[in-house]
């Protein structure tokens, strides 16, 4: 396409020539070491999903449709019968593997559970009576709102078990937060904890919950785990032990029958861009979907491996790659209550140490945040154990990519960078690690049966260059829709170009064409007529060895359009000047990307599930009243940041 024709697609400014083959030793063993999955899935990808459900599934009735689609409405293996719970855990105790070990959970204060899957199979359906014993039936919605406590996962199976969709609430929220999501989705049920630890404390979750009830109508019951032997209120007839419970429960709840179609979960989205949305996930496609992804992305071999993802139950990624995905594979993997520097900045590297972790999936914001505290944290550890590193949840800067390849791979472990979202369900742009030569920063390619395609303004395909991100394709663990509100599921995510999936987000693709996301498509700024990317101006600034983290928006400017403003926090206790970070801006990637102003600040505003809101920085770069706050994890960062703008003249 020539250049003039060009009006709204995205500048590629950043350059990035470092690529990696799967090491010879990986390959050996790994599940795909070749292209194979990619040709048939790109010859029939509705067959290959098939294909999926079908060796990955256990079906109690067999589907007689793959996929109906009437965009935006897609329904998979129409005709199915399954049961979530059933596939967790019932066929692996039949299959011999009750003694497996499901979970080692370690608490944050050191404290240890080590849970075999028949146990775990036990639980469930004990909690699945205490559910029915409390009125809750099939099709009722069931608030849970716990710490990481291997609870969580029982409650969430047992709910899958009887056909009660859950809504998973992050621990992290307010009751505020809590009582919206309780009203929204009508939930007749709230399971609860006392406390839980963080960072050394008990954090007390009951009041909070009892604050929700109060604001809300339509919970009838509170389960409450004890953890943190916190003194708590109970309400005589309406709140109610967990163990009191349990211990009174029939042993035996056999699982319901579910639809392929039936809603298993509802999950409110993190709330980087506004107000969080209901998203609602099915029974068959989405558990295809989380089995074959955790299976392929992670080269999952069952014997031998030890997976563990960081991520919150709270969030998607908890929900796909802690529960159901891994443990439809029959995983044993590592579940930590805490913070990452309690008691010190060695905590998950004196896990996956003590674990003997094989494979490791956490987010960029760790792994700056482990850069900030410096190589010597990890160093402490033997870490020879893995072989294999994710990560999800916001684009990687290269060089956050080289530091957890050099210092946490040991520079033999594959990355896995995987690009999704609460409505895909599971991981959708990603390597597999036994077969795609990685680049550190990219997502590489869409994973076997997946169908993305950058496009331009007018909706044409961007062979190469920068653009909006799309899928073509419906997929199986795609979305059924946002909860209660049907047409904004349809005007957010499919009427921006027809026919396709819009995700918000801006990518580009290079010259071998690999995908290159670049963060959501609001951030992109406009300086003197250039569309750019925060993303390649903060990866640009993280390149600087004294630069940990940046956050960069455009804020307006009568002279360019938008000014580039950044945030940077350094490295432990390096230092470095404005005029050298910004020459450094444009050797990396041009003049026209230095930052008109540059804010030093020892943190950066960030939503619980820890991404940078830039939204909320470009309200203070315009020194505009705060929008919305109440997804942030600290407001106090924000305000701070807002009096050095106000008080302290920029430096220029
Ligand atoms: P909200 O939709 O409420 O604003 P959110 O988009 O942060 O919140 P999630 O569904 O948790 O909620 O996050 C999905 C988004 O995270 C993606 O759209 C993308 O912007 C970003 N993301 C996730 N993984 C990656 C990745 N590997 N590379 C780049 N960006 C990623
Ligand atoms: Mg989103």
């Amino acid at each position: 396409m020539a250049d003039e024709e060009r009006r709204n697609d995205i500048d590629a400014l950043l350059a990035e020539h470092r690529t990696f083959p799967p090491p010879d030793e990986f390959k050996r063993d790994a599940l795909v070491a070749d292209t194979d999955l990619y040709d048939e899935a790109s010859s029939d990808d509705e067959g290959f999903w098939a294909r999926q459900a079908s060796e990955l599934l256990d079906w109690t009735t067999e589907w007689t449709t793959i996929l109906e689609w009437d965009l935006p409405n897609a329904k998979w293996f129409v005709g199915g019968e399954l049961n979530v719970s059933a596939n967790c855990l019932d066929r692996h105790v039949d299959a011999g593997l009750g003694d497996k070990i499901a979970i080692h959970w370690e608490g944050e204060p050191g404290d240890t559970r080590t849970i075999t899957y028949a146990e775990l199979h036990a639980d469930v359906q004990r909690f699945a009576n205490v559910l029915k014993g409390l009125g809750v039936a099939k099709g009722d919605r069931v608030n849970i709102y716990l710490p990481m406590i291997p609870e969580a996962a029982v409650a969430m199976l047992a709910c899958a078990r009887i056909g009660a969709p859950h809504s998973v609430v992050f621990g992290g929220f307010s009751s505020q937060s809590l009582a919206d999501r309780i009203d929204d989705a009508q939930a007749k049920l709230l399971v609860t904890a006392d406390g839980g630890y963080r960072r050394g404390d008990v954090f007390a979750l009951k009041p909070a919950a009892d604050e929700a009830v109060a604001k809300s109508s339509t919970i009838e019951h509170i389960v409450v785990v004890r953890r943190g032997e916190n003194d708590v209120e109970m309400v005589e007839g309406r709140d109610h032990w967990y163990h009191e419970l349990m211990a009174e429960a029939d042993a035996e709840c056999p699982p319901e029958p579910m639809d392929s179609e039936d809603l298993l979960f509802l999950l409110y989205t993190s709330g980087t861009t506004g107000k969080p949305k209901g998203i609602m996930h099915s029974t068959g496609g989405y558990l295809t979907h989380v089995t074959y992804t955790h299976k392929y992305v992670f080269d999952f071999h069952p014997d031998t491996d030890v997976f563990w993802c960081t991520a919150d139950v709270g969030w998607v990624t908890g929900h796909s790659y802690i529960v159901y995905g891994p443990m439809a594979n029959g995983a044993t993997q590592v579940m930590y209550e805490g913070v990452p520097n309690h008691p010190g900045n060695d905590r998950f590297w004196d896990i996956v140490e003590k674990y003997k972790v094989t494979i490791l999936y956490t987010a960029p914001t760790a792994i700056r945040t482990f850069m900030k505290w410096g190589p010597e944290e990890p160093a402490k550890h033997d870490l020879s154990s893995l072989r294999l590193l994710g990560t999800v949840g916001e684009p990687i800067n290269p060089e956050a990519w080289m530091w957890y390849h050099t210092h946490i791979g040991g520079e033999r472990c594959p990355i896995v960078d995987t690009w999704w979202q609460t409505e895909t369900g599971g991981i959708m742009i990603s390597p597999l690690p036994g077969a795609t030569t990685t680049k550190p920063g990219s997502a590489t390619f869409p994973v076997p049966g997946v169908s993305a395609e950058v496009i331009d303004d007018a909706g044409r395909t961007v062979e190469r260059g920068g653009g909006y991100l799309t899928l073509t394709r419906p997929w199986p663990g795609m979305t059924r829709g946002i909860w209660g509100d049907p047409e904004r599921f349809y005007d957010t995510y499919w009427s921006r170009f027809e026919g396709r999936y819009f995700a918000g987000d801006g990518a580009r693709v290079d010259d071998d064409g690999y995908f290159w996301v670049l963060g959501r498509i609001d951030d992109v700024m406009n300086v003197s007529g250039h569309r750019i990317s925060t993303s390649e101006v903060e990866s640009a600034l993280v390149s600087h060895p004294a630069v940990a983290e940046a956050a960069v928006v455009g804020a307006n400017d009568p002279t360019s359009g938008q000014a580039i403003i950044a945030y940077v926090t350094t490295r432990g206790s390096a230092t470095v000047g404005v005029e050298e970070l910004r020459a450094h801006c444009a050797d990396q990637i041009g003049a026209i990307a230095k930052p008109k102003t540059i804010y030093f600040t020892p943190d950066l505003p960030k939503t619980r599930s820890g991404k940078i809101m830039r939204r909320l920085l470009r309200d203070v770069a315009e020194g505009r009243n705060l929008g919305d706050t109440t997804t942030l994890a600290d407001a106090t960062v924000v305000d701070e940041l807002q009096r050095r703008a106000t008080e302290t003249p920029p430096e220029e």
